[in-house]
């Protein structure tokens, strides 16, 4: 009887090894040695790119890394450039599915940043371009998830429990476009956005969207004021409004602009046409390029303006 018990453990332990082989995270891939799973993914990802004409993207010459997937199985992809250092900025795009030119912006954005590394001498850049893959993947494009869930609306914000259903309800009247997940943080899509701040700690976010059209931002509110009169410097350059949104429970804003004191900036493209992705590329570069180079000392939730570089 001792024995078949020990026969059972030990069938137990075997099995338990071979489960945790094939379903532990995925370890780190870099592009010098790109997993299988990442090959079919930017294949996946150029085919559909090219569906929009976008052909100048040469996707699988940066040097992505994952570390998580989504329900799909598809890699959760970013891209670090530079040396880590206390001045780094995070860019995100494709945060919602079918907001199709946000995804190109970023790629290109990518791509020419490998194009000319002395744009990050001294910087930490970091591009995740395709927050939503399932969303933008789907045979039809969708804003949220494959579980359904509107990932921006998924960041684990203080007062999410209290909120985040009951401003679903009332806001926007239980739309599933908004849906902000069964808890906080639920979605791979958010802890993937979570665990690019917690480890590259960027005084800067820029994240794309559409079809808004305007320019919003959230940060250090000692330092609003300055970063307000930056903003309609930079508004006016590019030709593009902006205008205070307000965030939402569980909002990329609120969780990384109100709450950890990081200059974070949301771009609203004018629409969702992947066809203007070029031109809201040059459009919108100038703006990029200035918002990496404005001046910030500290980390967050430390993190202020310099001075000189406000006016
Ligand atoms: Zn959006």
């Amino acid at each position: 009887m001792i024995f078949k018990r020990r026969e059972m453990a030990l069938c137990l332990y075997l099995a338990f090894c071979f489960l945790s082989g094939v379903f532990l995270p995925h370890p780190l891939w870099a592009a010098d040695e790109p997993s299988k799973e990442l090959k079919g993914f930017l294949e996946a990802l150029e085919q559909r790119n090219g569906r929009y004409g976008w052909k100048d993207l040469q996707c699988g010459s940066i040097p992505w890394e994952y570390h998580r997937t989504t329900r799909n199985r598809h890699p959760l992809i970013f891209a670090h450039f530079g040396k880590p250092s206390d001045d780094c900025i995070l860019f995100l795009g494709g945060v919602h599915g079918d907001e199709l030119p946000t995804v190109y912006l970023m790629l290109k954005l990518a791509r020419y940043i490998k194009d000319n590394p002395q744009v990050v001498k001294n910087k930490c850049i970091v591009i995740a371009p395709l927050v939503n893959p399932d969303g933008y993947l789907a045979p039809s494009p969708t804003r949220v998830n494959a579980t359904g869930v509107d990932v921006n609306r998924n960041f684990p914000t203080r007062r999410w429990q209290p909120d985040a259903h009951s401003q679903w309800v009332t806001k926007s009247g239980k739309n599933r476009r908004y849906y902000p997940g069964p808890k906080a943080g639920s979605e791979q899509e958010t802890l993937f956005q979570v665990a690019l701040i917690k480890r590259f700690k960027p005084q800067k976010i820029l994240s794309a969207h559409s079809p808004l059209n305007f320019f919003d931002y959230d940060g250090p509110s000692s330092d609003l004021d300055s970063f307000e009169q930056w903003m309609e410097k930079i508004s006016r350059e590019a030709n593009h409004p902006l205008k205070k949104f307000g965030y939402y429970p569980g909002s990329l804003g609120n969780y990384a602009g109100r709450e950890r004191n990081i200059f974070t900036l949301t771009l609203e493209l004018p629409t969702s046409n992947p066809k203007l992705g070029e031109e809201y590329f040059h459009k919108f570069q100038p703006a990029f390029l200035k918002f990496i180079h404005l001046p910030v000392t500290g980390t967050p939730p430390f993190t202020r303006l310099v001075k000189s570089g406000t006016r």
